[in-house]
């Protein structure tokens, strides 16, 4: 599923179209479910004709900010992809796969395409981009997520430390792979009590969440499936983890064999020698 470092992955390799008019909106028939709130023409009604003047993103979510028409004020299109939705910039004779579920023409003659196999992703047209994001934590890049912050959001929970790191309200865009990665770096063991981190591993947490998605970012993502970037193509970082999906293999630090449990009902993976379930 991507997670944030994939998401950024795809805004930046979108960028690009920032200017360009979206001329034409095409849903296919099969997939009016992923269109939230509207109807597939409304929504098509709402997003053509318009200029992307604007890709952001929030947490997992992409924003692309269109703007106003005819007098109507400008209008957010939010994309989630969830499963195994991607967004590929294409030449219109260009093949972007198979699964394409809404097709957005530009004014250059090249289509914006919205792929999606399980059609579990979901598109929104909003007036502003709470209103399809929610409640989300803090981006995990930026300033505003300090070690602070993290300690106090620990400190009032008393699932274990993966479960929070997992939940978009606390920190925005850390999904499995990037929370095993971040809590192997910061040697702490998945199952640890949120509330019992000591400020000093809070900040060691800090840190390595930092340090995997800006690594993750730097190798365009992680294409354990079926995430590609805004070309198609597939990112690097599934090479480069250090025990996710790892289950059995010897951990690069220790040689220990890489361990596979559940938390909170989601496959973890962590080194039992590196990862103590003591505090050290
Ligand atoms: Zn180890």
């Amino acid at each position: 599923m991507p997670e944030l470092p994939e998401v950024e992955t795809i805004r930046r390799d979108l960028e690009h179209l920032r200017g360009r008019t979206i001329t034409r909106v095409c849903i296919a028939s099969n997939a009016d479910r992923i269109i939230r709130g509207v109807s597939p023409d409304a929504f098509a009604r709402r997003i053509s004709r318009r200029r992307i003047d604007d890709i952001a993103r929030r947490g997992k979510y992409l924003l692309f900010h269109l703007s106003n028409r005819d007098g109507d004020p400008s209008v957010y299109l939010a994309v989630h992809l969830r499963m195994t939705g991607s967004l590929t910039h294409c030449r219109p004779d260009g093949d972007c796969g198979p699964y394409t579920r809404a097709v957005l023409s530009l004014d250059d003659g090249t289509e914006l395409r919205y792929s999606d196999l399980r059609k579990l992703g979901q598109l929104w047209v909003v007036d502003r981009p709470e209103d399809a994001v929610g409640a989300l934590g803090p981006e995990p890049l930026s300033d505003d997520f300090t070690a602070d912050r993290l300690h106090e959001s620990l400190m009032k929970r008393r699932a274990p430390v993966k479960a929070v790191l997992l939940d978009q309200r606390v920190i925005a865009g850390i999904g499995n792979i990037y929370a095993d990665e971040a809590l192997f770096a910061a040697r702490l063991h998945p199952q640890r009590q949120a509330s019992t981190l000591s400020a000093d591993e809070a900040r060691r947490l800090h840190r390595a969440i930092r340090r995997v998605l800006r690594d993750a970012i730097g190798n365009r993502g992680s294409s354990f499936r079926d995430y590609v970037d805004g070309a198609g193509r597939e990112g690097s970082h599934q090479l480069k983890v250090k025990v996710f999906r790892r289950t059995g293999k010897e951990c690069y630090v220790c040689g220990a064999e890489i361990a596979r449990i559940k938390v909170g009902g989601r496959s973890t993976h962590f080194c039992p020698h590196c990862q103590p379930v003591e505090d050290r």
